[in-house]
């Protein structure tokens, strides 16, 4: 199973933009695609530790990389990890989910730059690359197990909402994606996964049911006969703004 993480990624600049976006293009015509909503407060750190425990930000009580000035911990985290649970004799790969600052990585290593909170876009891009070199090779050992997580949007949307560098890491972003996708066989019932834990807007991660900025985009669990399933309902959202320039708020 792959599971490719992609942080604030949205409906809003990936549907109007799909002939820019090839790869996005090719999972959105090939496989199931949704909505998913965010119920809870859109933080980086809580949903990522929703999404790879399974439960609730009430019940892992984890609220944001920073609480109360303290940096946070794997351990204020009172929720196991799925990779945490699963039998020694599964090989599970974890790259940079980003629970915490810097992110969390099993069984596999990586430091990202700026402590995987940077605001500077050459660095952010470095890091997009560097992650890429060491996802491929992760994946070419085939584990049956694999979990990355790229934070690179979410930092560049932050800082640069409105400018044509959001676009521009997209692009960067559907680069590495494809590069990814090399290690995916569409014909396969393996089940992949591309998420975001929120999407973006230009009030921030959006808290409210109204907002744009909780889109995610889900995938089938390797549904037959095509692979990656069946083609997929229509996303909630129709809205597609322009990304005006925003300021910084918090991750
Ligand atoms: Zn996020």
């Amino acid at each position: 199973m792959k599971i490719i993480g992609v942080d604030a990624a949205t409906w809003d600049v990936i549907k109007p933009h799909r002939d820019e976006l090839p790869n996005f293009d090719r999972l959105m015509k090939e496989c199931d695609y949704k909505t998913l909503t965010v119920d809870e407060k859109p933080k980086s750190a809580a949903v990522w530790t929703s999404i790879f425990t399974g439960k609730t930000q009430a019940e892992h009580g984890h609220q944001d990389f920073i609480v109360d000035d303290e940096l946070q911990r794997r351990s204020d985290i009172d929720a196991e990890f799925v990779w945490e649970k699963l039998d020694d004799r599964i090989d599970v790969r974890v790259l940079q989910v980003p629970a915490v600052a810097p992110p969390l990585n099993w069984n596999t290593d990586y430091e990202p730059e700026g402590f995987g909170l940077s605001s500077d876009p050459e660095e952010l891009e470095q890091d997009m690359n560097q992650l890429l070199e060491k996802s491929k090779q992760v994946l070419g050992d085939d584990p049956d197990l694999f979990a990355v997580v790229f934070m690179q949007l979410d930092r560049i949307s932050h800082f640069y909402w409105g400018d044509d560098i959001v676009l521009e890491f997209y692009r960067k972003m559907d680069d590495a994606l494809g590069e990814l996708l090399e290690y995916y066989d569409f014909d396969s019932d393996e089940p992949l996964i591309v998420l975001s834990d929120h999407g973006f807007a230009e009030h921030g991660e959006g808290t409210s049911p109204n907002t744009t900025g909780r889109d995610t985009k889900g995938r089938n669990q390797g549904r037959p006969p095509r692979g990656c399933g069946s083609h997929g309902q229509q996303p909630r959202h129709r809205r597609v703004p322009r990304p005006r320039r925003r300021r910084q708020e918090d991750t």
